[in-house]
C-alpha cells in the first residue's frame, strides 16, 4: 500500500465505512494520515493504585475484581467496578455503557486511563478509557501514552480511527518527495517521521514538529496547484484576438462624467496590455465597494466592441445583473453599443445584435451563441465556484477573463489560493467620497438610536437599510432566517409607526424583490429591512444610514461591504452597529470599524484575530479551508511559495514532486 491507495484497501473497510470516511473528506491512505488529531490526552503517567491523587490523569494496569450495572437515584445507568493491583483496590465508575460488562469481566487484566476523582467520598476513576491487556505483556495503544483524539463523525470513533491509522502506517510505503536541503532550510522532519509524530507522539513537542511538516505540505500543495493552473493557462491562445485602439478608447474615457482615479487608470492600463496579447488574460480585480470596478470592466468591453467582438458579464444575482445593465447603458449612452440583459424570460430571437451580454450564472447554460465573445467579466467572484467559472470560460472558447471582487482578500491568501490569477487592486476611492461615520451601539442606546433615525428621516430625508444577521451559518437563507427577519420587520413597523418600511429577503420571487427595491430606490419607502444575503452590490445614493443588527456575528470584511452600501451620494452617511457585546474580542473587532475605513486593513485584522473562515463566512464557495495549517502563518505561506516557485523553475531538482503531485489527493 502507498499514500495513493484507496482507503478501502485497509482491512475491514467496506462500502459503509468508506461512506463514513467520505464524510470526513478521506478517500485515500494519504487523506487518512492528514486527518490530524484535534488534541491529545496525556495518559503517559503509568502508576499504581496506592499512589493515586485526586485530579491526576493516570494509567493503571489492574485486574477486574467485580463489575455491576446499577441505577443511580436519578435513574442514570451506571457501571460500578472494583479493580486491584498488587498495591490495593480501587472503584471505577462508568455511565450508560452497559455493554462494558461483556468485555470487562472479573479476572480480566486491563489498562485504564483517566482522571482520579471521588465517588461516595472515596477515590475512584471516573469513565476511564480502557484497553484489554493480553498475556504477553502490557504494550498499550489507547492508554498509557500520549493518545490522539480525532475530529469524529458519527460511527467513526477516535479509538477506531486510531487503530486504522496504526494499521495503515504499519503497511504503507511513505516516500519522501522533498529534497534534503528544502527540509533543512525550513527545519522540517521527513514525511514518514512527521506522520509518526503526529499520530503516535512521545510528547507534545513531537506532535507539534510533525504537524509543522504536514502543514508545510498542505500549503505547498495549494501553492503548486495554483502555479500549475497558471502555467497551464499560459499555454492557451485567445480565440478572438483584439487590437487595442488607444485613441478610440481614450475617447470613451473622456466621455465619462467623472475623472478616473489613478488606481483605475493604472488598472485599465494593466488590463489593456493583457487584452492586446495572445495569451488570454486571467486577472483578479480587487477593490472595495464603491471603488469603481464597473467602469474598469466597461473599458475592456469597449475594447472588445471596437474589434467587433462581444463581452459577457456575469453577476451573482439578478438584481446586480439588472443594475450592471442599467449602469453600462448609461456609461455607453453616447456610443453605439448594444446591451442585452439575459434573464430567464428573454427569448433568444428577441436578442438582436448584441455587444455586451449581462446575466447571472444561468448564462452558463443559455443557448446563445457565444463564439464571438472575446472578454468575460465575472463580478463578485468568490460567490462562484471554480467549476462554474470553468464552464463559462469553456462556453466561450478561450476569452480574456476578468474576475472582480469587493472581498478584500488578504494578500497572503490571494497569492496562495489565487496565485494563478494576476492581481490588480483599486487602492483608492473616487474623490469626494466621505467616510461613513460608524458607531458601535450598545443595547441600552437602542431606543435613542431609533429616535435619532426617525429624526434623520424627517430632517435629512435619509433612507435607511436595516440588516438582520442570519441565524445559522449558511450561505442561503433557511426558513428560520426568513421567520426571524419577518418578525423583526413587524417589530420595526411598530417602532417606526410614521415611516414606510420594505422587507427584502432571498425567498421573495425576483419580481417581488425588484418591486421592493424599486420602491426603495424611488424613495417610496424610508427603511429597507433585509437579510445580508440580499446583495450588497446595490447602488442607492440616497440611502445614508446602514444599521446592522447582531453586528458581532459578521466578519469585519462583511460589515465593511455592507457599510459600503451607504456614503455613495454627497450627504454625510452613518453606519450603526448594534451589539450586546461590551467588552472582549467581539467588541474590539467592532470598535475597529469606527476607526478603519479600509477593507484591506479590516480583513487583515480579522485574519489575525479570527482566521479566514470567519472573515468570509464559513460557507463561501471557492475559499479553501486549511485542515492543518493556518492562514495567519505568514512565514509558512512565504516559505512554501518560494519552494513552489523553485519547483516550477527547476523541476529537475525535484524529481519526486512531479509524480507526487500528479497523483496527489491532499
Ligand atoms: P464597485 O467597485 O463597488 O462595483 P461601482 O463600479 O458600482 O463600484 O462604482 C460606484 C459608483 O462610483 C458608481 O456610481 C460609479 O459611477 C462611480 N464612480 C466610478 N468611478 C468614479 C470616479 N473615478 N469618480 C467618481 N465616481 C466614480
Ligand atoms: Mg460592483
Amino acid at each position: 500500500m502507498d499514500l495513493n491507495s484507496p482507503i478501502s484497501d485497509l482491512p475491514k473497510v467496506g462500502p459503509i465505512f468508506e461512506k463514513k470516511f467520505e464524510r470526513l473528506g478521506i478517500n485515500t491512505i494519504e487523506n487518512l494520515f492528514y486527518h490530524v488529531p484535534s488534541r491529545y490526552l496525556d495518559y503517559s503517567l503509568i502508576t499504581t493504585i496506592n499512589k493515586l491523587r485526586a485530579d491526576e490523569t493516570v494509567t493503571i494496569h489492574v485486574k477486574i475484581v467485580s463489575i455491576t450495572n446499577i441505577f443511580s437515584k436519578r435513574g442514570v445507568r451506571m457501571q460500578i467496578g472494583s479493580v486491584e493491583d498488587e498495591t490495593g483496590k480501587l472503584m471505577v465508575v462508568w455511565f450508560n455503557q452497559p455493554f462494558l460488562l461483556k468485555m470487562l469481566y472479573p479476572g480480566r487484566l486491563v489498562s485504564l486511563s483517566g482522571k482520579v476523582g471521588f465517588f461516595n467520598r472515596k477515590l475512584c476513576l471516573s469513565s476511564p478509557d480502557y484497553e484489554i491487556l493480553d498475556e504477553e505483556g502490557d504494550q498499550t495503544f489507547h492508554t498509557g501514552r500520549f493518545v490522539p483524539v480525532y475530529p469524529e463523525t458519527s460511527g467513526l470513533s477516535s479509538k477506531w480511527l486510531r487503530t486504522k491509522i496504526r494499521d495503515a502506517f504499519a503497511v504503507s510505503e511513505i516516500k519522501e518527495y522533498l529534497p534534503k536541503d528544502v527540509l533543512t532550510r525550513s527545519d522540517l522532519v521527513s514525511l514518514k517521521e512527521a506522520i509518526r509524530e503526529v499520530h503516535f507522539p512521545e510528547n507534545l513537542e513531537e506532535a507539534e514538529e510533525g504537524r509543522k511538516r504536514l502543514a508545510f505540505n498542505e500549503v505547498l500543495n495549494l501553492q503548486l496547484k495554483s502555479l500549475i493552473r497558471k502555467s497551464n493557462w499560459k499555454e492557451n491562445r485567445v480565440t478572438n484576438k483584439l487590437k487595442i485602439d488607444s485613441s478610440a478608447i481614450y475617447k470613451f474615457i473622456e466621455s465619462l462624467p467623472f475623472k478616473l482615479t489613478d488606481s483605475q487608470s493604472k488598472t485599465i492600463n494593466e488590463i489593456l496590455k493583457d487584452l492586446g496579447g495572445e495569451i488570454p488574460m486571467n486577472r483578479l480585480l480587487e477593490g472595495d465597494v464603491g471603488s469603481g470596478k464597473t467602469v474598469v470592466a466597461a473599458v475592456g468591453a469597449f475594447a472588445a466592441f471596437l474589434n467587433g467582438y462581444q463581452t459577457l458579464i456575469m453577476a451573482p444575482t439578478q438584481i446586480l445583473a439588472t443594475q450592471h445593465y442599467e449602469t453600462l447603458n448609461r456609461l455607453f449612452s453616447k456610443f453605439k453599443l448594444r446591451l442585452s440583459l439575459l434573464t430567464s424570460s428573454v427569448k433568444l430571437h428577441d436578442l438582436g445584435r448584441t455587444d455586451i451580454f449581462v446575466g447571472t450564472h444561468s448564462l452558463i447554460h443559455s443557448k446563445v451563441d457565444f463564439s464571438k465573445v472575446a472578454f468575460v467579466v465575472i463580478d463578485e467572484q468568490h460567490r462562484f465556484g471554480v467549476e462554474q467559472r470553468r464552464h463559462l470560460v469553456k462556453r466561450t472558447g478561450t476569452p480574456h477573463v476578468l474576475t472582480m471582487t469587493a472581498t478584500p482578500i488578504p494578500r497572503t491568501v490571494a497569492l496562495t489560493t489565487y496565485g494563478d490569477l494576476d492581481l490588480s487592486v483599486l487602492t483608492e476611492m473616487p474623490k469626494g467620497r466621505q467616510k461613513v461615520t460608524t458607531w458601535v451601539v450598545p443595547e441600552e442606546k437602542r431606543e435613542g438610536a431609533y429616535e435619532w433615525m426617525k429624526k434623520q428621516i424627517v430632517t435629512e430625508k435619509s433612507q435607511i437599510f436595516i440588516v438582520c444577521p442570519l441565524i445559522e451559518d449558511s450561505e442561503t437563507e433557511t426558513m428560520k432566517d426568513i421567520k426571524s427577519v419577518t418578525s423583526e420587520f413587524l417589530n420595526l413597523k411598530s417602532v417606526f409607526i410614521n415611516q414606510k418600511l420594505g422587507l427584502l429577503h432571498g425567498r421573495l420571487k425576483s419580481i417581488e424583490k425588484e418591486k421592493v427595491l424599486n420602491e426603495f430606490r424611488e424613495g417610496k419607502t424610508d427603511i429597507l429591512v433585509a437579510t445580508p444575503v440580499v446583495e450588497v452590490g446595490i447602488d442607492i445614493p440616497n440611502a445614508t444610514i446602514m444599521m446592522i443588527e447582531g453586528a458581532e456575528r459578521f466578519g469585519l470584511a462583511g460589515l465593511h461591504q455592507l457599510r459600503g452600501r451607504v456614503g455613495r451620494g454627497s450627504k454625510q452617511s452613518y453606519c450603526l452597529l448594534f451589539s450586546n457585546f461590551h467588552s472582549g474580542m467581539a467588541y474590539t473587532r467592532l470598535k475597529a470599524m469606527e476607526k478603519s475605513h479600509s477593507g484591506f486593513e479590516l480583513a487583515e485584522l480579522d485574519l489575525k484575530l479570527r482566521g479566514p473562515g470567519e472573515i468570509f463566512g464559513t460557507a463561501q464557495s471557492g475559499f479553501p479551508e486549511l485542515k492543518i495549517a493556518s492562514w495567519n502563518n505568514f512565514e509558512l505561506i512565504k516559505a512554501t511559495k518560494e519552494v513552489a516557485e523553485d519547483i516550477i523553475k527547476n523541476p529537475k531538482k525535484y524529481p519526486l514532486v512531479k509524480t507526487k503531485f500528479e497523483a496527489s489527493t491532499v
